[in-house]
């Protein structure tokens, strides 16, 4: 039955009614009449009263029924309306899937009746394709997504659009393991290429489940933590656990700390010299952030970085210590210091449209070189979207700037691969290198890295150089520079140019020694 006939229905009963109560009052004035012979009665004026009564009742009924009509067709019209806004405030205006709202009502209603597992999806990366691509490609691939969604999973299935580029899914009567399979299917749906205007577009999505919850807001809330904890660890589906609620208050309050340490100047940048094994000089530092957190002291990067990479914080982040570090490099410049400054970039610092033209202008607003910077990428990153990285990094290396590949051994990329891209500088991963006077594999390691790169005209820089031993055994190796606690921690801008006096001083006299 559609939604108008249901609530034609009342009008319908009460003038059903109406003509049954004519009805019978026109029977039992029959009877009257044949019971108390009205005709013979009424005669003279009285017959052409009722006669007359007879004709206006007869246009009555002529003209009720247009009017009835009329109303009808009025009814209809403002039903039909009421429907329309009925269905566009329950709808989501672009993929016609419902919205928040109505999908917690649906959410609720259906509880009611057993169990309603919650899935929520999102889109890993949604932003880049709106960010590069524009609004109009972000738009029709949800569309598309959306389409896919309802097309493929279980028909029982609740769709909704929570906004952005989040989408949920009821599951009324189902059980965790049904849940957790149908998450599995809708991130296959997600991850397969959309091609949109002519661009194929590959995204991956993450997905939080919820089984139980108090209230419907609960459930979905769940769902919401889920999704964040799933895409903090890269894990596809996640299944709420109630310890995930503390972790992600904690993440949210992180995040609007750092937005405001960025903006507030918190993040400091130390350096670290990197130390030639040959004669011992430092020709260039690395520079390391942190926060100074006004609470909670100087805050490690392995505590923010993964945050910002997620949160879209890393560029204004780079950009920030890409000012520090360029803005020292001149000032060590003007006091007769030559230091290189390598700055770590991440993956959304690469793919970051606009960052070799930022480099360009602080290079030129500082009078330095493009050689005086050094950017470091890790092996991951190089391996996410080999074809755009490669591009990206030609980019870079054209206007003269240095790139490397910083924690060699940790990821998966072979010296082959990584010889394809621009980069002249290879770090060996610290934890390779702190271990080679223990471990005779890691030192083999070591050294056939070493020898490898050397075979494809790559520098190599030991990172984790922590004793003695280790600097001694990798300048036999023939290892060019080295990055280490036993050289020099990484410390304050200040700091640098006397460590680096001292540092050279003390390898002259160990040299000698
Ligand atoms: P990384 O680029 O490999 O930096 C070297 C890390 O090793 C630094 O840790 C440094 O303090 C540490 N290190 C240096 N020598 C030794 C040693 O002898 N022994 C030991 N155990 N560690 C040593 P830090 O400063 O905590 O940085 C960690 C990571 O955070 C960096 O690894 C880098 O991947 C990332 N990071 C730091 N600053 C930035 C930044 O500005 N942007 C980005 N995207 N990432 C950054
Ligand atoms: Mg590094
Ligand atoms: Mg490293």
């Amino acid at each position: 039955m559609t939604v108008g006939s249901s609530r034609l229905a009342p009008l319908r009963r009460r003038v059903l009614r109406e003509a049954l109560a004519v009805v019978t009052l026109t029977v039992l004035f029959g009877v009257a009449a044949v019971v108390w012979d009205l005709p013979e009665r009424l005669t003279g004026p009285v017959a052409h009263v009722v006669l007359l009564l007879a004709f206006s009742h007869l246009l009555m009924m002529v003209f009720g029924k247009r009017r009835s009509d009329d109303l009808k067709a009025e009814y209809l019209s403002r039903d039909a309306a009421e429907r329309d806004l009925l269905h566009r405030a329950r709808h989501d205006d672009l993929t016609g899937l419902l919205n928040r709202s109505a999908l917690l009502e649906e959410l609720s209603r259906a509880r009611e009746a057993g169990p309603v597992p919650v899935l929520l999806i999102d889109l890993d990366r949604f932003k880049d394709v709106n960010d590069v691509l524009g609004h109009s490609i972000g738009d029709a691939l949800l569309v598309r997504i959306a389409g896919r969604l309802r097309s493929e999973l279980p028909v029982d299935a609740v769709l909704g659009r929570l906004g952005g580029d989040e989408f949920a899914v009821l599951l009324p009567g189902r059980g965790q393991a049904d849940a957790e399979r149908v998450a599995e299917q809708a991130l296959a749906v997600v991850g397969r290429p959309v091609t949109v205007e002519g661009t194929v577009l590959e995204l991956e999505g993450s997905c939080g489940v919820a089984i139980e919850g108090d209230t419907a807001a609960d459930l979905l809330r769940h769902a919401d933590v889920a999704v964040y904890a799933a895409k903090e660890e890269h894990a596809g589906v996640t299944v709420y656990r109630p310890s995930m609620d503390a972790d992600s208050r904690a993440q949210l309050t992180l995040i609007a700390d750092l937005r405001r340490a960025i903006r507030d100047g918190e993040l400091v940048v130390h350096y670290q010299p990197r130390v030639r094994l040959s004669d011992g000089r430092t020709l260039g530092v690395e520079a390391l952030v942190r926060w100074q957190h006004p609470v909670r002291g100087l805050v490690p990067p392995s505590e923010f970085i993964p945050v910002a990479e997620q949160t879209g914080l890393i560029g204004p982040l780079t950009d920030a210590v890409l000012g520090n570090a360029l803005a020292a490099c001149r000032r060590w410049r003007e006091a007769g210091l030559d230091l290189t400054v390598a700055v770590n970039l991440s993956v959304r610092g690469l793919f970051d449209a606009g960052l070799a033209d930022r480099i360009a202008t602080l290079l030129r607003d500082l009078d330095l070189p493009a050689s005086c910077l050094e950017l470091e990428i890790t092996e991951s990153v190089a391996m996410r979207d080999p074809g755009r990285a490669l591009e990206v990094l030609h980019r870079l290396r054209d206007t003269g700037i240095a790139l490397s590949v910083d924690d060699y051994g940790t990821g998966h990329a072979s010296l082959a691969y990584l010889t394809r891209l621009p980069v002249g500088t290879l770090k060996i991963d610290r934890s390779f290198v702190q271990t080679m006077e223990l471990d005779a594999s890691d030192r083999t390691i070591v050294r056939s890295t070493i020898e490898l790169a050397h075979g494809l005209g790559l520098r190599v820089v030991a990172e984790g150089v922590e004793t003695r031993a280790a600097w001694d055994d990798l300048g036999r190796l023939g290892c060019d520079d080295a990055q280490g606690y036993w050289l020099a921690r990484p410390q304050p801008f200040e700091d640098v140019a006397p460590c680096v006096a001292a540092l050279e001083e003390r390898l002259a006299v160990s040299r000698t020694s």
